[in-house]
């Protein structure tokens, strides 16, 4: 499963490709179908204004040292818990950027934590857009919930750890806590 996308210099995103509209379909989200995007800004599909200056500036790093930067994210389905990458690096013409989210890894969703994160969720705790972990008082704790309605949190933030531009240590991080998760079934 691997998707890209084009974005212009104003990001807004003028092609798309690879398993778009598979994924779409499987996610059931037809909005999110090729035909729908192509024209739109990328900030309306980025949930959070602390993930939105996350992206922008990287995209802006990205444009001003023409190196391409990665992170890892956690991006769940309903039935499956889900590691993706996200690559971002120059496009063809100036300005440009060529996004591309590949799933990495996946297996068959638990209900890891959802007590936590459901007694969280209707307290008000946010989440973080990248990781998926949740705020519980002080600590940000890293936990996995089917993303159903009564687990929706009140918003998004970065957690310190993602925000903290070291993808390196991110993805390690992310890749620890996946394949920790109890009895986890890789496929
Ligand atoms: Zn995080």
């Amino acid at each position: 499963m691997s998707t890209w996308y084009i974005l212009d210099a104003m990001n807004r995103i003028i092609a798309a490709g690879g398993d778009w509209n598979a994924f779409a379909a499987e996610n059931d989200t037809p909005s999110a179908a090729v035909e729908n995007i192509v024209g739109r800004s990328l900030e309306e599909y980025v949930s959070g204004l602390e993930t939105q200056l996350y992206l922008s500036s990287l995209f802006q790093l990205c444009r001003e040292a023409e190196t391409a930067h990665a992170f890892l994210y956690r991006c769940d389905a309903p039935w499956m818990a889900r590691l993706f990458q996200m690559r971002v690096e120059p496009g063809d013409n100036p300005g440009e950027l060529r996004v591309i989210h590949e799933l990495i890894r996946s297996r068959e969703a638990r209900d890891e934590g959802s007590k936590e994160v459901e007694l969280a969720a209707a307290g008000g705790a946010p989440r973080c857009s990248i990781c998926n972990a949740i705020k519980l008082g002080d600590a940000w704790h890293d936990v996995y919930a089917r993303p159903e309605r009564k687990f929706f949190v009140s918003g998004y933030a970065l957690c310190p750890s993602c925000s903290a531009h070291d993808s390196l240590h991110q993805g390690d991080k992310l890749l620890r806590i996946f394949d920790a998760a109890p009895s986890a079934s890789q496929d």
